[in-house]
């Protein structure tokens, strides 16, 4: 069994597994053949006794590429942008974030950044691969360099005060290096602020939500295993807490060491009871979502998936589902028209289901049902919303 990539323990017991599923959850597919054969791998998780970690023992990062297509934003969405621009304004009241330069690792198309630089007037470093020059206005621009890479450890001497890093640190294998350089590039800016923002496997386990668990994401934390990683890299945490519904986690450290130990930290005992419910009742959450699939066919009612993010690609390959539905909702016009890799659905605006007429749909995250309620309405659509 691989060694556990956060604290290097060999105690790294296996729990859940699937068939071999697709790479990539959010690179956009032109046809519905190239979807179907999209390159697949595998994924098995592992659990480390020691640290509480969760890794993909069966990741290769090889097999994975963020380019240009990599469509990631959730920017169309009103709750996130509500979201991001509260997440915006706490940030630079709490660290006083004016006039200041911030570095994002993984900035995606820079939205989080751009944000934060026009609402504080700071200046800004982004890094990401699949960065989209197209997608920044002017003005963004000149406040903001976009280094269109990986970060690595040559990135290490850019100078920032603030260095935030979201939804990027869960796709990474080698979270004990890869924070650690981080950690090392501080070396003579101790007084700099990390912020780092990951999805939370606790409440994927208590939900029983495998279509959360998908091969992108090679990593996975609770809020404890996150605090143990950043305090073993040698970072003083300064707060810990959750997001978005409680579905993201939150780690605002800076160099240094205090033992500090927040009460909300998970022990590494109790996620292994989660784990343990997890492994009991995931089959049963298969079959019933199965179920529930087939019963709408049997009936004649038509079902549409919304949300063409990770979760559905994991959702509609996990649960094997070809024919039982055919459309897959977005509100991002940049996928309409594209397909979902693995399950080969299309993917079509909401203004498409007026014509389309569903019966029932599938919200792939609760937290926009409202938005989805509203939209429906405002389109004439009557269907039935399901949470999955
Ligand atoms: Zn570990």
């Amino acid at each position: 069994m691989t060694p556990c990539r956060s604290c290097g323990s060999n105690a790294v017991e296996l729990f859940y597994e699937t068939g071999p599923v697709p790479v990539h959850s959010c690179l956009m597919v032109s046809t519905r053949e190239a979807a179907l054969k999209f390159p697949r791998g595998s994924l098995a998780l592992g659990f480390c006794g020691d640290c509480g970690f969760i890794m993909n023992t069966r990741f290769d990062p090889a097999r994975l590429s963020y380019t240009p297509e990599y469509e990631e934003t959730q920017g169309f969405s009103e709750r996130f942008r509500r979201f991001a621009t509260d997440l915006c304004a706490d940030q630079i009241e709490k660290y006083g974030l004016r006039g200041k330069v911030l570095l994002e690792i993984g900035c995606g198309k820079g939205e989080f950044l751009s944000q934060m630089c026009a609402m504080g007037n700071n200046r800004g470093i982004g890094i990401d691969p699949s960065y989209r020059p197209e997608r920044t206005d002017a003005e963004t621009a000149a406040r903001i360099q976009f280094i269109q890479e990986l970060y690595s450890e040559k990135f290490g001497d850019l100078k920032a005060d603030y260095v935030c890093c979201r939804h990027t640190l869960e796709h990474i294998p080698d979270v004990r290096e890869f924070v650690g350089m981080i950690r090392r590039s501080l070396d003579r800016r101790p007084d700099t602020i990390v912020f780092f923002e990951v999805p939370d496997v606790g409440r994927v386990l208590t939900e029983h939500a495998f279509w959360d668990i998908y091969y992108e994401h090679c990593s996975y934390f609770t809020l404890g295993s996150l605090a143990r990683l950043f305090r073993a890299c040698g970072f003083q945490i300064l707060d810990l807490h959750k997001v978005f519904d409680d579905q993201y986690l939150v780690i605002e450290a800076r160099p240094g060491t205090d033992g500090k130990r927040f009460e909300i930290e998970e022990p590494v005992e109790k996620t292994r009871v989660d784990i343990e419910l997890f492994k009991s009742w995931v089959a049963d959450r298969l079959d019933g979502l199965r179920g529930q699939l087939d019963r709408f066919r049997s009936a004649g009612r038509r079902a549409v998936v919304w949300g063409s993010g990770s979760k559905a690609v994991s959702y509609l390959t996990t649960l094997e589902i070809r024919d039982e539905l055919e459309y897959v909702v977005d509100i991002n016009p940049h996928k309409h028209g594209k397909y979902l890799a693995g399950s080969g659905h299309e993917i079509v605006s909401p203004e498409f289901l007026r014509r389309y007429r569903p019966d029932a749909v599938i919200v792939m995250n609760p937290i926009y049902k409202e938005e989805i309620q509203a939209d429906l309405e405002r389109l004439g659509v009557r269907a039935e919303l399901f949470l999955i």
